[in-house]
């Protein structure tokens, strides 16, 4: 487990990482409230961090198309009330469709807030249009490769001028979810489960189903397995099927092949072409793949 540490924000708020647990889960209006809702719309990246939890750049290219946005986020609308929906990736900024897809989550009435989760490296060549249509943008900032001064300049402006709040979040260190040797016993499976943080942070839409986590699809991608058993399907669903699912005391299968949300944490570095070639290999499920997720 990680030691606990304050961290202050620009505004001076303090946030305690790994952030306390939140279970207590809300019915209004027929749909449960949360935090946040997800969707990757794409998997690959244009950098390779390594320990990068969506395992961006060990996965194929995938671009979510805007039609499946727009059915998945119809479905959960009618049981699910976040109070933001983040486009994250991988890198958003590579899909060519982009704009469509922020358009989409508008229209769906999802949330009353839609935020963009980037590295930042692209954004200058984004349209005015992008702009206008966001609330936030969560721009990750690593040791290497630095965004230049004069570009974060260029960025507070644009934020400033479209009325979108900019989160910059310094990434030095990133938690080491993977799992090198190996599948947990059921006993430690069990236990990273029951502490995991993430699975109330990073609730992700993927294929119709509603996932707790973002480990399970991107885990699933990786080993060319089935992520829906560990998720929701929304086809059908209720508010009550909602919380059972986010109450579940069992682990999810993917909790096996994870260190959770409170491993210890690396420094940030870049995988080499070498590590890249290595981990990319298929495994079987079990066999410790995976990179963690950046803190959120
Ligand atoms: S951590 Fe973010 S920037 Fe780094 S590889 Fe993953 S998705 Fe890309
Ligand atoms: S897969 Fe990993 S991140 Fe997801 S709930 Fe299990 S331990 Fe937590």
């Amino acid at each position: 487990m990680s030691e606990t540490r304050t961290i202050v924000d620009r505004d001076g708020r303090e946030h305690r990482f790994p952030p306390p647990l939140e279970r207590a889960h809300r019915v209004v209006e027929g749909r449960v409230v949360t935090r946040s809702l997800e969707a990757h719309v794409v998997d690959h990246c244009n950098l390779r961090c390594a320990e990068c939890c969506s395992l961006s750049p060990l996965l194929p290219p995938r671009f979510e198309s805007p039609e499946a946005l727009a059915r998945d986020l119809a479905r959960a609308a009618a049981v699910l009330a976040p109070a933001v929906f983040k486009l994250v990736g991988g890198e958003p900024l590579l899909h060519p469709e982009l704009l469509e897809l922020v358009h989409v989550a508008r229209r769906s009435g999802i949330a009353p807030r839609v935020s963009l989760t980037t590295n930042g490296l692209l954004l200058h060549r984004m349209p005015d249009a992008l702009w206008q249509q966001l609330d936030g943008l969560t721009i990750s900032r690593y040791p290497r490769p630095r965004i230049p001064a004069a570009r974060v300049a260029e960025i507070e402006a644009k934020g400033a001028r479209f009325g979108v709040r900019i989160n910059w979040k310094q990434q030095d260190a990133f938690v080491q979810m993977s799992r090198p040797h190996g599948p947990a016993d059921p006993a430690e499976t069990a236990a990273v489960y029951g502490r995991c943080w993430l699975r109330e942070r990073c609730h992700l839409l993927r294929d119709g189903h509603f996932h707790t986590c973002t480990r399970p699809v991107h885990l699933a991608t990786l080993h060319h397995a089935d992520p829906r058993p560990d998720g929701l399907a929304l086809e059908g669903c209720t508010p009550e099927g909602v919380l059972a699912y986010l109450r579940r005391e069992t682990p999810l299968a993917a909790c096996a092949h994870c260190a959770g949300g409170d491993a210890p944490m690396v420094p940030h570095r870049l995988l080499s072409p070498q590590d890249l070639r290595r981990d990319r290999r298929p495994r079987a499920p079990g066999g410790g793949a995976g990179s963690p997720r950046e803190p959120a």
